[in-house]
């Protein structure tokens, strides 16, 4: 793999000269796809939930990017749950009030099953987040929180950490880590649902995860190889293929998220929009659900669609799940803007915001 010095050289060229074929004659500008399960025998790969050399690439990636090492697993919820087994039994999680439903239900089971004991705080007050740290064992951060997009003082609740011996992990998926490194803050892991803006696409599903510790980058290591959620080697390198342009898609689609929030904001059937000043999602609340559900019914360009980071423009109404908090307004409606135009994507908003009104 060609060697860079990430210290000097900018994340939007790590994005795309980490994770190559050393330059040779007729060597590959890309790291192809290993369909592999195997290996024979004789090297360091043996079987191919250990490692695998489309992985490698990615990984390298995602780490000089992070400021630490990488692993890639099959999902964002597949690290979750390897981050959770770190998680001594028995153990104290402090984890956010309100948080991606998903991972809200994974620690809602593993409660439920007396693996640990969990203490939900509103993790946007580092007065309420210093408050609950004192004899945990882990941390579980997310910034910018889905979907209300609240953010953490993460060095605050570093800090925090640190005096009580805890782990900190903070899932970084909102802001990509073109926008947020929480290594440099100090934290023990970040982690990324890589389904979203790192691949961009919507087109898989793939998690990753990051750390500057050699230890727990091993013990996750491990994790990794005994639970199995291990990511698939086509899914891996279109993530790879998708992360390359990581800087120029999100550059974008941000921009066109603060021209958005500008209209939204003084819109008048707009109860409230919430952005955290950076990245590409945006929500709004509307009145209540039939309005939200009306806005979602009359787009066109805007697709009725759940997850996030593409290069297409989505919106839906969370409350539609059941499993999603009940702290989040009916009304509200989580935007996630991709790379069509501005103003098209203004004016379908703006028409189905004025149809849903009156
Ligand atoms: C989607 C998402 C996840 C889960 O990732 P999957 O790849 O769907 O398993 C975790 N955290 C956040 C913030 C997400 O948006």
């Amino acid at each position: 793999m060609a060697h860079t010095d990430p210290g000097r050289i900018s994340p939007e060229t790590l994005l795309v000269t980490a994770g190559r074929p050393a330059r040779e004659p007729d060597a590959p500008l890309n790291v192809p796809v290993t369909f592999a399960s195997n290996f024979v025998q004789g090297g360091d790969r043996g079987y191919a939930r250990t490692s695998q050399p489309t992985w490698d690439a990615f990984e390298e990636v995602v780490g000089t990017l992070e400021g630490g090492r990488s692993l890639a697993f099959a999902s964002g919820l597949a690290v979750l749950t390897a981050i959770l087994e770190l998680v001594p039994p028995g153990g104290v999680v402090v984890a956010p009030q309100v948080e991606y439903s998903g991972s809200r239900t994974l620690i809602d089971a593993a409660v439920a099953a007396q693996r640990f004991s969990v203490r939900f705080v509103d993790t946007s007050s580092p007065h309420d987040l210093r408050e609950a740290i004192d004899g945990a064992d882990l941390v579980w951060l997310e910034t910018p929180s889905n979907p209300m997009l609240e953010t953490v003082d993460l060095q605050a609740a570093v800090d925090a950490a640190r005096t009580a011996g805890a782990l900190v992990a903070v899932d970084a998926t909102f802001a990509s880590p073109l926008r947020l490194r929480p290594l440099d803050f100090g934290a023990d892991l970040s982690m990324h649902s890589a389904t979203k803006f790192m691949s961009g696409h919507s087109d898989l599903l793939m998690g990753v995860v990051s750390t500057a510790n050699p230890e727990l980058y091993q013990r996750l290591h491990d994790v990794r190889t005994r639970t199995g959620g291990v990511a698939g080697p086509m899914e891996t390198w279109l993530a790879l293929r998708g992360l390359r342009t990581l800087a120029v898609r999100l550059d974008r689609a941000e921009a066109t998220a603060r021209l958005l929030v500008d209209q939204l904001e003084s819109h008048p059937s707009v109860v409230r929009v919430r952005y955290p000043g950076f990245g590409a999602i945006v929500a709004i609340e509307l009145p209540d659900a039939a309005t939200a559900d009306a806005v979602v019914a009359a787009v066109t360009i805007w697709c009725p669609a759940t997850s996030l980071g593409g290069v297409e423009s989505t919106l839906e109404r969370r409350r539609r799940w059941s499993a999603e908090s009940p702290s989040v307004p009916e009304g509200l409606l989580r935007l996630s803007v991709g790379l069509e135009s501005p103003d098209d994507l203004w004016s379908d908003l703006a028409t189905a915001l004025e149809r849903s009104w009156t």
